[in-house]
């Protein structure tokens, strides 16, 4: 079977491009420029057959109608993922909605006789920051109810953070809206991951380009973050070859047909963090110590997004913060040292 992967150049993406090729597939990647397929093919080399096709503004109508022809599958990754320098909430929320109803229009237009889509949503379109006071434990039933309303009432003043959240929300909603409105004869599903950390392989040529979850470790990892940020509380976390495997696993179970799965290994804490990068990274500098193995505690005021649905229906079995961010300090420290 051919996939289709969009934003194949991404950190998610690549992964996702990666595990699809070593488990037989072929993969059609979009990118927005010949560097990063050009890379895409070297990394990809022997492991299958790997193509890419430039795709390089998602807002534009039409723009997958080429990128769509063929392929037995979907899983759609582009979309712009950052919270700082926000200007207007437009520019997330538009490629977000746009590139997920554009790629839902090509493939009817195009190629109706494709098997299932999978988009990459996100626990932002799950959660309610404002409204529900933590500890709460969020499953795929719930919504984000906060993100939309704030954006249309700050308009330009909203917060990047909200900003990115009504994007993620706007785009899944838009996903299930024209699967309503259109019954096409292939289905959809979405998966819905918290910060996704781990091994980093696509093309990032400096730490200041580093994807937004990767980017949290990276501040930890190279003494940007002291004492006083301890125990740091900041969210739940997955390892990013689960995630992938999931969008392999979603195109492929028949009974995902239809469903959001929140994949989620649970809560992420700064001094777990900082305990995994002296033990693996001695050498890293100027890392905190803060009070070694005490981060039970904190995570007690934390919210909890429950990753079960995925591993009874999916089948994904959660890697270890450990193993996940050794892999992810093992790669970047190799591109860009210690520092
Ligand atoms: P990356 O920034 O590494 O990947 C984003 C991908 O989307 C890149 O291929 C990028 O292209 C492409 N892209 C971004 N903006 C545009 C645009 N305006 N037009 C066309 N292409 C665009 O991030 P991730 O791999 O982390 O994110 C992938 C998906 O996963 C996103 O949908 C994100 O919302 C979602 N997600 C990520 C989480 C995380 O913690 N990382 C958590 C939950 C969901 P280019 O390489 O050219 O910049």
């Amino acid at each position: 079977d051919l996939i289709l992967v969009s934003g194949a150049s991404g950190f998610i993406a690549s992964h996702t491009a990666k595990q699809f090729l070593e488990q037989g597939y072929r993969v059609r990647g979009t990118v927005r420029s010949e560097a990063k397929g050009e890379y895409l093919k070297g990394i990809f080399k022997g492991l299958g057959e790997f193509e890419y096709t430039l795709v390089d503004d998602i807002t534009k109508d039409g723009v997958f109608d080429e990128a769509v022809k063929g392929v037995d599958g979907v899983a759609h990754l582009a979309s712009p993922f950052y919270t700082d320098g926000v200007k207007d909430p437009q520019e997330l929320i538009g490629p977000a909605v746009k590139g997920t109803t554009g790629i839902l229009k090509s493939i009817q237009k195009n190629n109706p006789g494709v098997k299932r889509v999978v988009i990459t949503s996100s626990v932002a379109s799950i959660m309610s920051v404002a409204s529900k006071k933590p500890p709460v434990v969020y499953t795929e039933e719930d919504w984000n109810e906060d993100a939309i309303p704030h954006v249309e009432k700050n308009g330009l003043e909203s917060t990047g953070a909200f900003a990115y959240q009504a994007s993620k929300t706007m785009a899944e909603k838009a996903l299930w809206k024209f699967i309503e409105d259109e019954k096409p004869s292939w289905d959809a599903v979405a998966i819905n991951p918290p910060l996704v950390l781990g091994e980093v392989i696509h093309q990032v040529d400096s730490p200041e380009k580093l994807n937004t979850s990767v980017a949290y470790f990276w501040q930890w990892a190279t003494g940007k973050k002291s004492e006083s940020d301890l125990p740091g509380p900041m969210g739940n976390w997955v390892d990013v070859k689960d995630v992938a495997q999931a969008h392999i696993n979603a195109l492929t179970t028949e009974s995902a047909s239809g469903q959001r799965f929140i994949t989620g290994a649970g809560y992420l804490v700064g001094q777990a963090f900082v305990d995994i990068i002296h033990k693996k990274f001695p050498d890293a500098k100027n890392i905190p110590v803060g009070k070694p193995g005490e981060y039970e505690e904190v995570t007690k005021g934390m919210n909890l997004f429950n990753g079960e649905k995925a591993t009874k229906v999916l089948g994904i079995k959660y890697k270890s913060l450990e193993d996940s961010t050794t892999e992810m300090g093992e790669s970047l420290f190799k591109r860009f040292g210690k520092q």
